[in-house]
Parts: structure tokens; C-alpha cells; sequence
């Protein structure tokens, strides 16, 4: 008895598993990198339809698994792009038909919150879900997982992908920003932000991000140092991130705070959500990195839990939704 969970919102198919006791497995994975621009969404789904079987029987020969052991069908129904988001529907629609196994759609968001609490062993946190696509800062309140801030603009991880290939730096950009802001702190342990200032993108509960790329875009044509301009970069949004998750904690009262997208495998990001919990004694979690990115195994999770409290989709209702929200899903597992 397995359920098998397929992800493909953006530039990731991945495929998961978790067994019948709702234990994940790590995921078999494959990311569109172009050599030049950001990503397409029709040559991103191509990349996924090329490479969706290898994947799988990648994922099944690790395992020691055979199709037929798939007892249920998971897949993202969004949010995402449109043409990514319909090769992980029709493949999951296609494996469902022939195996008579269960297909179930789970909200892609949701799936990380999911996948988070299961690996940190928290309960009920603040999710600051920092990823390419979304920027939001979400909490359970009345059986459903609320967005209680967001991004008005671009992602956070978009942003940085964007900043990255102003640069010449391919996609995923964030990591390598990471990389010589590290440097750059490391060879300059006394260094501050004057002259390296750039626009706070905090709006209440919201954020921005796209005032603070072209701004730090502006820096780099003005000569300050690229390692110096990543470092003020992360600075400032990741504390922009942290102030709006900060005063999600406040209001809500609850004491857990748990990191989830792509860009929570940021170290930096990890230190200050671990300073800002210290001090006002919550608890802040990060998982496993392989989790943070888009993976299968969240959305095998997330389908396994939802099976598990009665819930299927049929066919006729198995349409992709671009713009699924968090807090369309009600909560009927916890
Ligand atoms: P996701 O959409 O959740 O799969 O996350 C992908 C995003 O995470 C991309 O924008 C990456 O640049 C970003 N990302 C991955 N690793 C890091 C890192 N170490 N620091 C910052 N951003 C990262
Ligand atoms: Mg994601």
C-alpha cells in the first residue's frame, strides 16, 4: 500500500511515496535549468513530459517497488502554471484509470505545510512558505490554513532568480547568492549597510520584492561589490520575512514558527527565524532541505492524509487550478 504523489507547479516534476503508515520516502526529482531567461511555462512542460518516466521508474527500481504496488494517485492541482500543472493532472489521471487506485488532488501549499509539521514534530505553527512562486506568511485559524501576509508582487524566490541572472548567474539563483554573501561577510567581518541601503519591502502584513530588485540591480550597475550587494539583498528581505512572521506569532498567539519553499534551505534565513523565536521563547523549525524545494513526496503526504479522512477526487473534478488558494482546502485531517 503506497500512495504515490506527483509534483510539477513550476520548474520541478518530482514523483514521492509514502507507505501505508503515511512514512515519506525521498523523492525523484528532475529541474528545468535554461541557459538563458527565466522559465517558460510551455518548455517547462515539455521538460516534464520528456523525462516523467524515467522519473518514475527511477523512484519505483529505488525502492524496490513495481507500478502495481501504487495503491493511490496524488498529484499538485495547483497553484502553478497552467501547462506544468495539466502533465502531472494527466499523468496522475492516466496511473489512477489504469491501476483502479484512488486519485486524489491536494493544494501544492498546503502540501508543505503538511510535510513540515510531519518532519519537524510541530503542531499547529506559522508557516513563512518562502518559494520561487509564493511568499506568504499562513496559520490554521478555524480549519483552514489562513494567509495572514503575502507578497504583492514577485516571490521572494523569483526575485532572487531574477537578481541572479541580471548577473549572469543561471537558475536557481538563490543558492549561489547565498554562496558570495557568505563570502563576501566573511572576507569583510566589519562591514555595514552604508551605501548599500535598499528599499524595506514590509507593507502591514505584506511584502515586495520588485522595488528592491531594481534597487539592488542599480547598485551593481553602480560599481558596489556583487558579494556586498547579496549580502545587504538577503539581509533586508529575509528581515522583511522575519518582521511579518514575527507579528503573525504575536497576533495569533501560537509559539511555533516553521520555514517551508526552496528558499528555506537558506542558512541565513535559518539563523534569523532561530533569533527572532529565541527571543520571544517560541520554536523555530526548518526541514530536511529535500522537503523545502517542490518535491513528490509533500504532495504523497498531503494525498495520504486527505484519503485517510475520506476525501478522493473524481475525475470529472480533476481539473488543475492555477490559482488554488491556501486557504481554499479545508483542514479535514488534523
Ligand atoms: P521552490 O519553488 O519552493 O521549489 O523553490 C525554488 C526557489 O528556491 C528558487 O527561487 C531558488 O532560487 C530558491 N532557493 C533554493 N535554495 C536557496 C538558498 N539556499 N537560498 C535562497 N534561495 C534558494
Ligand atoms: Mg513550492
Amino acid at each position: 500500500m503506497w500512495t504515490l504523489g506527483i509534483e510539477s507547479t513550476a520548474h520541478t516534476l518530482s514523483f514521492g511515496l509514502v507507505d501505508s503508515e503515511g512514512i515519506p520516502f525521498p523523492s525523484s526529482s528532475a529541474t528545468i535549468r535554461p541557459e538563458k531567461g527565466g522559465i517558460h511555462p510551455r518548455e517547462a512542460a515539455d521538460h516534464h513530459k520528456d523525462c516523467a518516466a524515467k522519473l518514475l521508474f527511477d523512484l519505483l527500481d529505488s525502492n524496490s517497488l513495481s507500478v502495481s504496488d501504487i495503491s493511490a494517485v496524488a498529484y499538485s492541482q495547483g497553484p502553478g502554471l497552467g501547462p506544468c500543472l495539466r502533465i502531472g493532472a494527466a499523468i496522475a489521471r492516466g496511473l489512477s484509470a489504469k491501476l483502479d487506485a484512488p486519485l486524489i488532488g491536494v493544494n501544492h501549499c498546503v502540501a508543505h505545510i503538511e510535510i513540515g509539521r510531519q518532519q519537524c514534530g510541530c503542531d499547529d505553527p506559522v508557516l513563512l512558505y518562502v518559494s520561487g512562486g509564493n511568499t506568504q506568511v499562513i496559520a490554521r485559524l478555524e480549519g483552514k490554513y489562513r494567509v495572514l501576509g503575502e507578497t504583492l508582487d514577485i516571490g521572494i524566490g523569483n526575485m532572487l532568480d531574477k537578481f541572479a541572472r541580471a548577473q549572469g548567474i543561471p537558475f536557481p539563483g538563490g543558492p549561489v547568492i547565498e554562496k558570495l554573501a557568505a563570502t563576501w561577510l566573511k572576507e569583510n567581518p566589519d562591514c555595514d549597510m552604508e551605501g548599500l541601503e535598499l528599499p524595506y519591502a514590509v507593507r502591514g502584513m505584506d511584502l515586495a520584492f520588485s522595488g528592491v530588485l531594481t534597487a539592488a540591480l542599480r547598485l551593481v550597475e553602480n560599481g558596489k561589490p556583487l558579494g556586498a550587494v547579496c549580502w545587504s539583498l538577503q539581509e533586508h528581505v529575509f528581515s522583511a520575512c522575519v518582521e511579518v512572521a514575527e507579528r503573525a506569532l504575536a497576533h495569533t498567539g501560537k509559539t511555533e514558527l516553521l520555514l517551508g519553499g526552496g528558499v528555506a534551505c537558506n542558512n541565513r534565513l535559518r539563523t534569523m527565524c532561530d533569533l527572532m523565536c529565541t527571543e520571544r521563547e517560541s520554536f523555530s523549525y526548518a526541514p530536511p532541505r529535500m522537503y523545502c524545494i517542490d518535491n513528490g513526496t509533500m504532495i504523497a503526504m498531503l494525498g495520504w492524509l486527505e484519503l485517510g479522512s475520506g476525501r478522493i477526487t473524481e475525475f470529472t473534478s480533476s481539473a488543475i487550478d492555477q490559482y488554488l488558494r491556501t486557504d481554499q482546502t479545508p483542514i479535514i485531517w488534523a
